[in-house]
């Protein structure tokens, strides 16, 4: 019987390995069903954690962070979890090689995946021009004029905030209304280096060796137009891994949002008594790789006194 099991292998879940072992739980396992680091592996940069400064991709970031809980007693098993249900008191963790483990607590972190719009090059040149990450990518644009994809709330925001770092600014949208909070909409219209490409979709991005150039949009009536940009940020939505959540019957073992998000209060706890979600699949989450760690910690933490009161009954 674990003291904790940890369902994901990300920033979230490692610090939570951390915290959780270092704050006593004897035995705490964590599954991750790839290497460990989470999707930041796949970043070439990242200048925004705080206190690591040169040039450091997300694998030489979080290369050090196993090794670390490892010193504090954290197991690391490589298996994908199917799925994570509750029995009284004990929480069973199916796994893909059809085994079953028992814990006391979970902390799940299987984080999230952006959407791909689906035009040409997109995959080609992602991470070289293509982003979906505007917090993450858009100083590289500083100066610069990029294009955003996308109508909705995250677009939008997305778009004001590269507004303040880079010289243009185009939203490609397939219609001419936003599903954008009106005073967002307003704020956009009324920000002089943005211009909006309505009733447009993206055809294609192209580039050069140094990355992108240029992205050809078409609109309504078929008309193309090549707009000269260096970048492209798309938002057309997330996928939230939560598939270890659902149960037999279809249902969700938690409370989640129609976003299908996890609904967690301020210490990540959900609304299964012992079960804390974290990172990038919890509602109003910033989907960064320090709140990811944050979250962890704040998780660990209520596991340990969730674990602690259990045990001493
Ligand atoms: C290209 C790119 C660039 C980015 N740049 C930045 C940046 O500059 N700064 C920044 O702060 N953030 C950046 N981010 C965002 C950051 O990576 C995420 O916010 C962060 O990784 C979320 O951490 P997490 O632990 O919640 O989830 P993840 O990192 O997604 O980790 C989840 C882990 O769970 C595992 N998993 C999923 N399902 C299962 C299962 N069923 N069984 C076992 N394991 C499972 C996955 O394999 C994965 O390792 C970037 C993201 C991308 C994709």
């Amino acid at each position: 019987m674990l003291d904790c099991a940890i369902i994901g292998g990300g920033p979230a879940g490692l610090t939570a390995g951390l915290y959780t072992t270092r704050g006593g739980l004897d035995k705490v396992t964590m599954f991750e069903k790839g290497m460990p680091g989470g999707q930041i592996t796949s970043s070439s940069e990242i200048e925004n954690y705080p206190g690591v400064t040169g040039e450091i991709s997300g694998m030489d970031l979080m290369m050090p962070w196993p090794e670390q809980c490892q010193k504090f007693g954290l197991k690391h098993e490589m298996v994908e979890v199917t799925r994570v249900s509750k029995e009284g008191n004990i929480f069973k963790i199916h796994k893909g090689d059809g085994t079953v483990d028992e814990a006391h607590s979970v902390i799940i972190g299987t984080g999230s995946r952006p959407r791909r719009a689906g035009f040409t090059g997109e995959e080609q040149y992602f991470g070289r021009g293509v982003s979906t990450c505007a917090t993450c990518d858009g100083f590289f644009y500083k100066g610069k004029d990029v294009a955003v994809i996308g109508g909705g709330d995250t677009a939008m925001e997305e778009a004001l905030y590269l507004a303040k770092i880079c010289k243009k600014v185009y939203i490609v949208h397939r219609r001419d209304s936003f599903r954008s909070a009106p005073n967002t909409v307003e704020r956009v219209k009324r920000t002089a280096n943005i211009e909006l490409v309505l009733n447009s979709i993206p055809e294609e991005v192209y580039g050069d060796a140094m990355g992108v150039t240029g992205i050809k949009v078409k609109n309504s009536e078929g008309v193309i137009r090549d707009i000269d940009i260096l970048g492209v940020f798309t938002f057309v939505g997330n996928d939230i891994n939560n598939q270890v959540l659902i149960q037999e019957d279809g249902t969700f073992l938690c409370a989640m949002n129609d976003r299908g998000e996890v609904i967690v209060d301020i210490s990540m706890r959900t609304s299964v008594a012992g079960l804390f979600a974290t990172g990038d699949m919890r509602i109003a989450a910033p989907k960064q790789v320090v709140s990811a760690a944050g979250d962890g910690a704040v998780a660990a933490l209520q596991a340990i006194a969730y674990v602690d009161e259990l045990l001493s009954h």
